[in-house]
């Protein structure tokens, strides 16, 4: 800004000002003082809005420098020291959370959930010793340490516990300030607030206050401000701007970014027309795009404004004020106190500063606001006494806050909404929509004051001050009820459309308010006459917040077609969800004071009748047999009903408080207008038929809507307020009603009045309706068990709170076993999210740890029912689903079943009911039960009978069983009263009912358990039982009884029984056997388990190639040897086959054969890289002829070791790629494979699969090596040989500093030999010319060969294909060298030998891998394979090109990948192209060219580790080690020749030992190529695991190769050739540089093994670590999905749009960028936040797997949902160190993918 810039320092003077301040504070009014100062100095500080380090300066000397002297009247800093001392030490921490740190509650001591710690408190608390919970701060919100009320024990930690006497009362801090002091801090106070209120409340855009306005006119200087709003996503804004301001992408995205996190940003800056311009721009822009693109009516624009660059500096100064103000009073107690009581003042218009703030909220942009709040909670809410204060204002203007929040529309975090949408999508897979809003919850309220009601409402001597004084119950809910006023329908009740309103979603927090206002209940002392008056009447607005409720969104069946439309019906269940703490905490409110009870009762009662639609004129005479009563004439199947009916449940809920303060229906002080126990039952009945109904099959074409209205009401999240309170209202109903009249009531809401009579039994014609009569008889039977039996509820049964939880939990595990956290998922939580679990749990069940199998997660463990609580079971479980119900029977049968047990599975004796409840058993003996019981009993006998099912049968006896439990207590206690048992065996007294036939429930029951045929053991087992319990209950009753009815009942039956069963037995076997051999055929089809699974059955299964150097076969009297003159001939090899995974056909593998492949996937690798970050990027310019020694970026190939015909394959493929390209393009992205780089799944396993590696035969010439060794060539000899080819194949040109390679003659060569020696180097390549064994290949096998060689190139550089490119066989050679030394370093890291512990997949591929990589150069360009072969060589004869720059010296390349090169290439060498046969092959055999090639390599490689080696000598000296003797001799002369001196030169044990151990990994990569090369047999003693095998494996392994074990004679006495090269190699000016640079980490060897970062143990230390993490684009701020790369540890700001970048052409998160730079392309991450792993793959592919972490249940907690302590589990971190490891990211990826839908969209390239 220009304005007066000429204004500068020169005129300033802070002592002048200062002074002038403090004469005159008092006098007048200080604010305008302090405005004349600001009016110019505030634009001068704020002129510059792109150097924010010279704002800062200028703002700190001009603005506050002067303040802060005015204050203190000295020295601003000793001042403050001063005022310090005095304040008593806090025992409050107080830390104001960041977001995403770590925060610990103490479930043991904490008052509520929402009071926890801080890292630092709890680590030295008792809390740590608890059970605690860790969770993640969602930012704002403060430590509770200290805090009495928030904690009930362990109030304080380690840190802030208060010395002894230091707990006095405390004073009033302000007295310790000096007077003048407080008066000039008043002063300052008020007007600096008074500023800041005014500046940013401020609403004229081009002027300001009087004041403030700079003398004369503004100058022309404006800026266009873009505002945050929720209507506009981040890519509109983006494309807006990019078009409206013409800036570039990534301005725009800074813009938006900007606008995202602090509420507005100036998007351009100029004059008021330019800034008008521009905003015009936007609008219209924007409401174009937004009217093309959403066709939604409200087109709204983006909210700009055109603002005086004046205006806004003063604003920028006053958010500046507020930070700087808190700084101030954070200073002393005193002056903290001090500014709250100032900022509560009111003021002329009655309302204080504060008040002013707290209401412009909304008003403000992002960054004011949550400046604000963080003076509000750092000031008010610190301090005990100013928060009390400003919770009555904050409670005063509830309702306005609430509603401003509601309207607002620009506090919404775009960027979460748009980017996080996916992921929650993902994780809540397994929840509907409706429990995704029930996680979400929490953390939405952003920012918004609001939020402020958790600091207030939870403290609970505030929540009750409020609540009582100022009514906060009453206006939380009025505020509600004034939202619900718009979603009201005619019949006054709620209405919700499907897609609901942000405001209505918002007014919902007001629930939660409602909550915490709730949480701490009242003690029975601390009831006051005003809290009872207005909890009283909250209570009644609660009542008509429910009564709005009760009898909403009702259905009616449909009877003709389906319904046409599925009803809205996710929110009310929305609502209910929240409503659920609401209720419980009401209930228990009223629960714990009588007079407040009967109050609440008697309004709820009065509210039921009111809002019932009973109608009472309705009613009809109902009779059963020979009992009638009058009922509620309502038809469930054609008539309305709502499953909300939470007034119903309330009165229910209150009923069962009565008893507890002596009350009773019939209490006078209760209600007059007392409904009758049939208007009681009615609704929750009605609902219980309409469930009944739906069961039987009644309700289906009402879909789905009511199916999940009735899972939802019986699920755990709502059945405790819904489910459980009808069936308690039910048992209301019962205990008052007569029992005969109860029963009828249900029979005549079910139907089944006429199934009751007799007569039903005969056919009448009408049988339409018989199979659901049966089947509502049965539901029937179950209603009247479950209220009979459910008696674990307060009030109800005799039972505690914890018998309630260990009733829940035996019955879960009667199901199954259960992990802890399924065992939690399945019980109801309590208001503070406890469910009581750890409290019973260990009583009744064993926690067995599951035992660690091969790929399980470690250390994952389930209880178990301990044996004793069996006898619990209870079938009828009222909690229990259709599934639950059969699953736990069957399990308990089988369990009986298995230890020869009765099968019966009789009802557990009950508890006693409660008094009230207590008529309730009355049901078991009343006539119409023993009517009943009687007429289902002689249906059962009778021998056949229509209307009775088995399952009636179960459940009438289950009954009886009930019942004769019952009897045995009566009998017990003496009460006579109850007498089922005369009338169960027929003594009437008093004239009671009787059967025609004469016959009892006990004759009845004989007679039954002879005739009748069950199908099932169990019931005819419980008959026994039955009959059994009822004469022991008799001799009870010292009633005789024949013994032999007991002991009859189960013997002659029994024998027949068995053998029948037996016979049944052997049948079933016999079927089995016969489906299991069924089911092994199709097992090939069925293998889509996951990889590892299948690695270790694939053997078994298919018929492989028999492997053609079988160990066994091997001939163990000599030991073999593959290279070199002595070498062992290969195994004589069988003919081998192949079976097509396709056509099931076999095959012998051969080259006139038709070709078989491997599936196989290649892909860039850095998994075994020595630096990190400097991954291939651009493979178009990149020479892979010398791998770098720091293996930066390699080419891996695996395969599944599925083989196949490649005409097979070719057509599979071919139809996957016409099928694809059909595809529209928009669906085409959405594939767990990508068909634009050729992938494809293994038709077999769907491992994942971008190539084929050809399967080639034994095509290897068996030439048989002379035995006479003077026939063969010597290393000296072979080295003149090569190195006189070199000097005349390379051709350098004169000016440029390169060269031509071109092999010169064969005979160029030999004219400058000796003529023996000549004879000998020309048979190297004859002598296999001679051999003629291989036919060559067919065109099919060269067809593969250049398939492969075409993928390995285009995706081992990452490049287009290119089947021309001379670089093709190179990529084939090094990526068979490459993987040959990641499945060494598998090996070696799981200390597993060479042999024989290879999985077959892997030996598949290698076995194909080498072969092709032989045979693939000379198939396809000889002459390419020659140029490759000089120009390797001549990197080690540097003599041939005298010219050229030297750019690499022998330290820089990996020896095994160029060993590989130079084996496959040298064969070519001199090969006479114009005499062999065109389709001739030339491959390396293992003779002289190969031992001497791995003697030269070995030799570049041994002086690598000796220049390399870094230790200087220690230890003692051993005499005699002759070897490393010689060692120091070369790495003495080798150091003195690169001209490096060790001053202390390592001892030559020291040396020889490090030799052997670095040289180790060479030798054993070499002996794998080796050993598939040539196909001889590995010595048996390299497969071995012995501790023995492990020292002697270097010598075996030099043995295997044809070397001596002494590696100083690979150099040593070689001539004069070898000794010349040494001194090149080591003079070489490249090396010497290398060695002596520290800047980069030298290679050492033996290479090491890579591994991922270490984890810290604790899962919260990553957590903390991780909420320092800032994101390192945008200074400072959080980074909200914080990732750590797992292979180098970096952090990454994923998920977010401020560091994305362009890759590619396209837009990507910062994790795929680093998978790039990192893992070329593969990434394994652990998001921190959500404690996941994220692997990505391919820039479009990724996945989720669980994390390393479990609790002490062994279970991981991915999203941090249940906040158990986690710990890392080194099992699995170890898998997956595995994975990455063996390259297997892209196949896990694309197996999640396949098995999971919803993975497929999200975008992975954005994280
Ligand atoms: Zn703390
Ligand atoms: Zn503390
Ligand atoms: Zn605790
Ligand atoms: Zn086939
Ligand atoms: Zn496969
Ligand atoms: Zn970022
Ligand atoms: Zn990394």
């Amino acid at each position: 800004m220009a304005l007066r810039s000429s204004l500068q320092a020169t005129e300033f003077s802070q002592n002048n000002l200062v002074q002038q301040w403090h004469s005159n504070y008092r006098t007048g009014d200080f604010l305008s003082l302090l405005k004349q100062h600001w009016r110019e100095y505030v634009l001068v500080a704020f002129q510059s809005f792109d150097d924010p380090a010279r704002e800062e300066r200028l703002t700190s000397k001009y603005l506050f420098s002067p303040l802060e002297h005015f204050l203190c009247n000295g020295e601003p800093e000793a001042v403050f020291q001063q005022l310090k001392e005095k304040d008593q030490p806090s025992q409050l921490c107080g830390h104001v959370f960041k977001n995403g740190e770590p925060t610990y509650s103490c479930r043991e001591c904490a008052t509520d959930p929402t009071c926890v710690l801080c890292m630092e408190c709890f680590q030295t608390s008792v809390h740590k010793q608890h059970r605690y919970r860790m969770s993640t701060s969602g930012g704002g919100g403060y430590c509770d340490c200290g805090d009495a009320e928030a904690w009930k024990a362990g109030v304080f930690c380690g840190k802030h516990q208060p010395q002894s006497g230091e707990m006095e009362e405390s004073k009033n801090p302000m007295e310790l300030l000096p007077d003048d002091l407080t008066d000039r801090a008043s002063a300052l106070f008020m007007a600096t607030l008074r500023y800041t209120v005014e500046m940013l409340t401020w609403e004229h855009s081009d002027r300001l206050p009087d004041n403030l306005q700079p003398d004369g006119e503004l100058t022309d200087n404006y800026v266009c401000m873009l505002f945050n709003d929720e209507v506009h996503t981040y890519e509109q804004v983006i494309n807006t701007l990019q078009r409206a301001v013409s800036c570039t992408h990534k301005e725009a995205v800074d813009f938006a970014t900007t606008v995202d996190r602090e509420g507005r940003s100036t998007v351009t800056t100029g004059s008021f027309s330019d800034c008008e311009k521009a905003r015009n721009l936007i609008e219209r822009d924007n409401s174009e795009i937004h009217r093309r693109y959403t066709s939604r009516h409200n087109a709204k624009a983006l909210k700009v404004q055109v603002m005086h660059t004046a205006v806004v500096a003063h604003q920028q100064f006053a958010l500046r004020m507020i930070q700087w103000l808190q700084n101030i009073i954070a200073q002393s107690d005193g002056l903290r106190r001090l500014f709250c009581l100032l900022s509560m003042q009111q003021q002329e218009n009655e309302q204080s500063l504060m008040e002013i703030l707290l209401l412009a909220d909304t008003q403000l942009w992002k960054t004011a606001r949550v400046q604000s709040h963080q003076l509000m909670m750092a000031g008010v809410l610190m301090d005990q006494e100013c928060k009390k204060k400003f919770s009555i204002i904050f409670t005063k203007h509830y309702t306005n806050l609430m509603k401003a929040f509601c309207m607002d529309d620009h506090d919404h975090d775009v960027s979460i909404a748009s980017l996080s949408v996916q992921i929650f999508t993902v994780i809540s897979l397994c929840y509907n929509s409706l429990m995704k809003e029930f996680i979400l919850d929490d953390h939405y309220r952003t920012v918004s004051v609001t939020k402020m009601s958790v600091q207030i409402f939870t403290v609970p001597t505030l929540a009750r001050l409020l609540v009582a004084e100022h009514n906060l119950l009453a206006v939380i809910l009025q505020t509600f009820l004034q939202a619900c006023e718009e979603k009201k329908n005619k019949d006054g009740k709620l209405t919700f459309e499907r897609a609901g309103t942000q405001t209505f979603k918002r007014a919902c927090f007001s629930l939660h308010d409602l909550k915490y206002a709730l949480i701490c209940k009242p003690g029975p002392g601390e009831w006051t006459d005003d809290l009872r008056k207005s909890f009283i009447e909250g209570f009644a607005c609660f009542l008509d917040l429910l009564k709005l409720i009760e009898g909403m969104d009702h259905v009616k069946r449909q009877t003709g077609q389906h319904l046409e439309f599925e009803p809205e019906w996710e929110g009310a269940f929305n609502l209910q969800l929240k409503l659920e703490d609401n209720i419980v905490l009401f209930l228990e409110w009223c629960g714990s004071d009588r007079q407040v009870l009967i109050e609440a009762y008697n309004r709820t009662v009065e509210v039921f009748n009111s809002c019932k639609d009973i109608d009472r004129s309705k009613k009809c005479q109902v009779s059963v047999s020979e009992w009638n009563a009058s009922c509620i004439k309502y038809d469930v199947s054609s008539q309305p009903i709502s499953i909300h009916l939470p007034v119903t449940r309330l009165l229910a809920g209150l009923h069962s408080f009565l008893g507890q303060h002596g009350l009773y229906f019939e209490s006078p002080d209760c209600s007059l207008v007392r409904p009758d126990p049939a208007e009681l039952i009615e609704l929750p009945l009605r609902v219980e038929v309409m469930v009944a109904q739906s069961n039987a099959n009644m309700w289906r074409r009402n879909g789905y809507a009511l199916i999940n209205q009735i899972f939802f009401y019986h699920n755990v999240k709502c059945r405790t307020e819904m489910y459980d309170r009808d069936i308690l209202m039910l048992q209301i109903g019962a205990s008052m009603a007569d029992g005969n009249e109860f029963l009828i009531h249900l029979l005549y809401k079910f139907g089944l009045t006429a199934w009751a009579k007799e007569q039903y039994d005969i056919p009448s014609g009408q049988d339409d309706s018989l199979r659901q009569t049966v089947l509502l008889a049965e539901e029937f039977l179950n209603l009247v068990v479950i209220v009979l039996s459910e008696r674990y509820m307060i009030g109800v049964g005799d039972v505690t709170r914890a018998d309630i939880v260990r009733r829940e939990v035996i019955h879960q595990l009667c199901i199954s076993p259960l992990a802890h956290s399924e065992l939690a998922k399945a019980l109801p939580e309590d208001t503070n999210h406890e469910t009581g679990l750890e409290d019973v749990v260990k009583d009744v069940a064993n926690f067995k740890k599951v035992t660690v199998g091969k790929g399980s997660q470690g250390g994952k463990g389930k209880y178990e029912l301990k044996p004793e609580f069996l006898s619990s079971y209870n079938p009828y479980f009222y909690h229990y689903t259709k599934t639950d119900k059969s699953k736990s029977e069957e399990a308990q049968v089988k369990r009986k079943k298995e230890n020869n047990e009765s099968q019966a599975l009789p009802p557990p004796v009950p508890p006693k009911f409660q008094p009230q409840f207590a008529p309730i058993v009355n049901l078991l003996q009343c006539d119409v039960m023993i009517y009943l019981m009687e007429l289902i009993l002689s249906r059962a006998a009778a021998s056949r009978s229509r209307s009775l099912s088995e399952t009636q049968l179960e459940r009438i006896l289950h009954l009886i069983g009930l019942a004769l439990h019952e009897q045995r207590r009566a009998i017990t206690d003496g009460n006579n009263s109850f007498d089922f048992l005369s009338k169960a065996c027929g003594q009437l007294k008093d004239g009671g009912h009787a059967r025609k036939d004469g016959k009892c429930i006990q004759s009845l029951l004989d007679g039954i358990v002879n005739s009748h045929n069950f199908t099932h053991d169990s019931i005819r087992d419980l008959v026994t039982w039955t009959i059994k319990t009822l004469s022991e209950v008799r001799q009870m009753k010292n009633e005789p009884v024949s013994m032999e009815t007991v002991e009859n009942v189960s013997s002659p039956r029994d024998e027949k029984a068995k053998a029948a069963r037996e016979k049944k037995r052997v049948a079933a076997e016999k079927r089995r056997q016969k489906i299991m051999a069924q089911m092994s055929q199709m097992q090939k089809n069925f293998i889509k388990d996951n990889a590892e699974l299948f690695e270790n059955t694939s053997t078994e299964l298919f018929p492989r190639i028999d492997s053609d150097m079988d160990l066994s076969e091997a001939d163990t009297s000599s030991f073999p040897i593959a290279v070199g003159p002595h070498r062992t001939p290969p195994g004589q090899t069988a003919s081998l086959c192949g079976m097509c995974i396709l056509c099931q056909e076999e095959q012998e593998l051969t080259l006139s054969n038709r070709a078989m492949v491997l599936t196989a996937f290649i892909q860039k690798s850095t998994v075994l890289a020595l630096t990190r970050g400097n991954a291939l990027l651009h493979g178009e310019e990149h020479d892979p002829l010398l791998m770098r020694s720091d293996l930066r970026t390699g080419s891996h190939t695996s395969s599944c070791g599925h083989m196949m015909h490649a005409d097979c394959w070719q057509t599979f493929f071919d139809a996957i790629l016409a099928r694809e390209r059909r595809r529209p393009l928009r669906f085409r992205h959405n594939f767990s494979y990508d068909i634009e780089k050729m992938e494809f799944l293994c038709p077999l396993c769907e491992c994942i699969s971008n190539s084929v590696i050809p399967v080639l035969p034994a095509i290897f010439p068996s030439t048989q090596p002379s035995p006479d060794s003077s026939n063969h060539l010597h290393f000296h000899d072979w080295l003149d040989g090569i190195h006189k080819t070199v000097i005349n194949s390379v051709k350098e040109s004169e000016d440029f500093d390169d060269a031509e390679y071109q092999t010169c003659p064969l005979t160029t060569v030999t004219k400058q030999m000796a003529e023996n020696v000549a004879q000998k180097f020309q048979a190297l390549w004859s002598c296999i010319q001679d051999a003629g064994a291989s036919a060559g290949l067919s065109s099919e096998h060269r067809e593969m060969l250049r398939k492969f060689s075409r993928d390995a190139y285009s995706f081992g550089l990452g490049v287009d294909p290119d089947d021309d490119n001379s670089r093709v066989s190179i990529m084939v050679w090094n990526t068979c060298a490459f993987s040959i030394q990641s499945i060494e370093q598998i090996l070696r890291d799981e200390c597993k030998p060479l042999f024989g512990q290879m999985s077959s997949r892997q030996s598949d591929c290698l076995r194909s891998l080498v072969k092709v990589a032989a045979a693939y150069s000379p198939a396809i360009n000889t002459d390419i394979v020659k140029q490759h072969c000089i120009r390797l060589l001549s990197f080690l004869f540097p003599d041939a090109c005298k010219n050229k720059k030297t750019e690499q010296c022998v330290l820089d390349v990996d020896m095994f990948h160029y060993l590989v090169a130079l084996v496959m290439s040298l064969p070519s060498l001199h090969l006479d192209t114009s005499v062999a046969p065109t389709n001739y092959l030339q491959l390396p055999s293992g003779g002289d060219n190969d031992l001497h090639t791995l003697h030269l390599v070995m030799a570049v490689h041994l002086i690598q580790i000796l220049l390399l080696f870094d230790q200087e000598s220690s230890g003692m000296e051993v005499d005699g080690d002759y070897e490393g003797e010689a060692l120091l001799i070369i790495y003495n002369k080798i150091h003195s020749l690169a001209n490096i001196q060790k001053e202390n030169p390592p001892l030559p044990w020291q040396l020889s030992v490090h030799v052997r151990k670095a040289m180790l990994p060479f030798l054993r990569c070499s002996a794998l190529l080796y050993h598939n090369l040539t196909g001889v047999a590995a010595p048996a003693e390299l497969s071995e695991t012995t501790e023995e095998y492990l020292n002697k494996e270097f010598d075996l392994l030099c043995r295997y190769l044809g070397l001596n074990f002494h590696m100083s004679r690979l150099v040593d006495n070689h001539g004069e050739l070898m000794d010349s090269l040494i001194t090149r190699w080591c003079k070489n000016t490249v090396l010497k540089d290398t060695l002596s640079a520290s800047s980069q980490p030298l290679v050492q060897y033996p290479l090491r093994i890579n591994k991922l970062i270490s984890l810290p143990e604790d899962y919260s230390e990553l957590i903390n670590r991780v909420s320092a993490f800032t994101c390192p684009k945008s200074d400072g701020d959080d980074s909200r999905a914080p990732t750590m790369c797992l292979v180098c540890g970096q952090m990454l700001c994923s998920q977010s749009y401020c560091c994305q970048t362009e890759f590619e052409g396209v837009t990507v998160g910062a994790a795929t960028e680093h998978a790039y730079k990192c893992g070329s392309g593969a990434g394994i991450f652990l998001r921190v936040r959500e404690c996941q792993i994220l692997l990505l793959a391919g820039r479009t592919k990724g996945c989720f797997v669980p994390p390393p972490y479990i609790d002490a249940y062994g279970e991981t907690d991915q999203g941090l949902r249940r906040g158990n302590p986690l710990h890392l589990c080194k099992e699995s971190y170890d898998h997956l160190q595995k994975l990455w490891m063996s390259h297997a990211i892209p196949e896990t990826i694309a197996h999640n993918l396949e098995s999971n839908a919803t993975l497929l969209t999200i975008d992975w390239q954005h994280l």
